[in-house]
């Protein structure tokens, strides 16, 4: 068997670009799909995945670690750029799908799986519309609630805010109380049989991120997340030392040295490793296995289309330390119509039960796609009062 094409499609998502991989085999009807969507850099991983099919066209896909190394370490430059680690990403999943073709068992099979019975997901206020989520101002912690409450009436057991404002290297005590603010109102609005988790975007800077992740602790978060730059372990390691809270990190690492390096700091409690840039299943087992000797959880980063979170769903059925998946589904009304899942979806638990099909399980709708060409992306841009940049 050989592979004979590899081809991206993408669909605009307002926010995103979905990048979809396709392999195409010289076996009739034998396709893989991946996934390797990256925000405001389509075109580079486009031409990523385009300069890597170079090295593939007429290999045999079913030999994924050879193929991997082949990715990472040949024409000189490893992988490790976010660009290639995405397109090398994207390429791994829709491998694995083949692989999980041939053999005729969903991918959590190939590994062991499943490793229990169903997974739990979150959303994001608002289920991921764009407006909802990055755009309710923090001094509006009446909307944080109505939104948190509508979570809980979806029938989510948990939710994911962005109660932490972009902040100037030192502040006041302004967007702190801001902060403790929205997360009070959440609180009293869902109870303490929801879990809450709030995301800083790694706006603070480290002075900042222990102020926010002191004020916030005592509310109990299921974990609060990216609290400074990704780059700060040892700022990431103090906050981490410094509350009860779990400390969440690790969506923009893209490689397992990287990793290795977070969690021999102790950086985080929760390695939010993303499937679609970290190097695929290959390397995320890696990752998986280095965090399981740390007792370290996993909650991979999953806010990019309906390949993604299906790739989320095949390592969680298949890896322990798994807690929980992350789900967007509320960001385009018509999400539904450009896949068909494999996995089963309770809408009054949003729990999740095992994909039964072969692969990732997904049916890619190629002409639902053709409807959402390319488009450049929203801009998300901070600046602070004084007009300088910020982090988004
Ligand atoms: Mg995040």
């Amino acid at each position: 068997m050989k592979i004979t094409a590899i081809e991206t499609l993408v669909c605009n998502a307002r926010m995103r670009n979905w990048v979809f991989v396709k392999i195409l085999t010289n076996r009739p009807g034998l396709v893989g799909w991946g996934e390797a969507t990256l925000e405001w850099h389509t075109r580079g991983v486009v031409g990523a995945v385009q300069d890597l099919a170079e090295l593939l066209i007429g290999e045999d896909p079913t030999r994924v670690e050879y193929l991997w190394q082949m990715m990472w370490r040949q024409h000189f430059w490893h992988g490790s750029g976010v660009v290639r680690s995405t397109a090398i990403s994207g390429i791994d999943l829709a491998l694995w799908d083949i692989i999980g073709k041939v053999h005729g068992v969903p991918c959590h099979k190939l590994w062991g799986g499943p490793v229990r019975d169903s997974i739990r997901t979150y959303c994001h206020l608002g289920g991921g519309r764009l407006e909802s989520f990055y755009e309710t101002p923090v001094d509006n912690a009446a909307q944080f609630a109505d939104l948190a409450q509508q979570a809980a009436e979806d029938g989510f057991s948990a939710f994911k805010s962005m109660a932490v404002p972009p902040t100037m290297p030192i502040e006041g005590m302004r967007s702190i109380r801001a902060a403790d603010k929205c997360v009070a109102a959440m609180r009293d609005a869902v109870g303490e049989d929801i879990d809450i988790m709030v995301d800083c975007h790694a706006r603070p800077s480290p002075a900042m991120g222990m102020q926010f992740a002191k004020a916030l602790d005592l509310y109990g978060l299921y974990f609060f997340e990216e609290p400074c730059w990704p780059e700060s372990l040892e700022s990431l390691a103090a906050i981490n030392a410094a509350v009860t809270t779990p400390i969440a990190t690790g969506e923009r690492l893209t490689h397992l040295a990287a990793f290795r390096d977070l969690f021999a700091a102790r950086g985080c409690e929760v390695c939010q490793l993303d499937l679609t840039h970290c190097g695929g299943f290959t390397e995320a087992r890696r990752i998986a296995a280095l965090a399981d000797a740390h007792r370290i959880a996993l909650a991979p980063h999953n806010p990019q289309g309906p390949v993604s979170t299906a790739a989320s769903l095949e390592f969680g059925f298949s890896q322990p330390s798994y807690i929980i998946c992350e789900s967007v589904h509320e960001d385009v009304p018509w999400r539904r119509d450009v896949v068909e899942e494999g996995y089963v979806l309770d809408e009054k638990t949003r729990t999740i039960s095992p994909n039964m099909k072969p692969g990732l399980g997904v049916t890619i709708n190629e002409e639902a796609i053709k409807k959402y060409p390319f488009q450049q992306e929203l801009p998300q841009r901070v600046f602070y009062r004084d007009g300088a940049v910020g982090d988004w």
